[in-house]
């Protein structure tokens, strides 16, 4: 399964570097799965917050290490935390979409698609927040249904290009192998909120990948140096 998810995610990465990604001349058309890889530069994405536990220990640890990363949101959860979410995007970190409810997208009709975008953006919106220039479909599944949708509503798809499967329970120590061993300039790195791990895990990431001269973005700075 872990295999299947690695291979699925390497291809779609693969296929929007080759299709669409940031070295085609179609840059900016569909999403991004990665950055520049000739730029030291890394984005840490954080999926399915904000959590009712963890999220003071992870926003802790990412001022502390004066970290600004890309959190993909559920709507839902946006909306019951929504004290989390505002201190998430006045501590400097990018709010992004996740859909309202975590559905699988790709099984939708494109108006449910749409319609799960938008209320995850009407909460943020409603918070007075900019509203997400990124989606990241729940399990990362996409399909032209949800690629149009996206496009009507003006999102990119925001991947990944290294998973680092906290959501497996995987210890610290193994979090901090794969993901100091695997970052390449422009990698986008899967991890998720609320898990304890992730956050032990942080500040030797960090560290570690500060020390070869890497520098930490959000996933909009990595588009585009921000002007997405
Ligand atoms: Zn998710």
């Amino acid at each position: 399964m872990l295999l299947y998810r690695r291979l699925m995610t390497a291809a779609l990465a693969l296929f929007l570097c080759v299709e669409w990604g940031p070295l085609s001349a179609e840059r900016g058309r569909w999403g991004i799965a990665s950055g520049d890889p000739f730029v030291k530069e890394v984005a840490l994405t954080f999926d399915d917050g904000p959590r009712e536990h963890g999220m003071q220990e992870l926003m802790a640890v990412l001022k502390e290490q004066d970290v600004h990363a890309t959190f993909f949101l559920v709507g839902k959860f946006a909306e019951r935390y929504a004290p989390i979410t505002l201190s998430l995007a006045a501590a400097g970190h990018e709010i992004a979409n996740h859909s309202y409810t975590h559905p699988k997208l790709y099984r939708l009709w494109v108006e449910k698609i749409m319609r799960e975008a938008e209320r995850c953006d009407e909460v943020v919106e409603g918070l007075g927040l900019r509203k997400t220039r990124f989606l990241r479909p729940p399990g990362g599944g996409f399909n032209l249904k949800v690629l149009n949708a996206m496009r009507r509503m003006g999102l990119r798809l925001g991947l990944w290009s290294l998973n680092s499967a906290d959501y497996t329970g995987r210890p610290k120590e193994e979090i901090v192998r794969l993901v100091t061993r695997s970052v390449r300039p422009g990698t986008v790195v899967l991890m998720h909120s609320g898990v304890p791990n992730t956050v032990a895990a942080l500040p030797e990431i960090i560290t570690a990948l500060r020390a070869r001269g890497y520098r930490f973005v959000r996933l909009d700075d990595l588009w585009n140096g921000g002007r997405v």
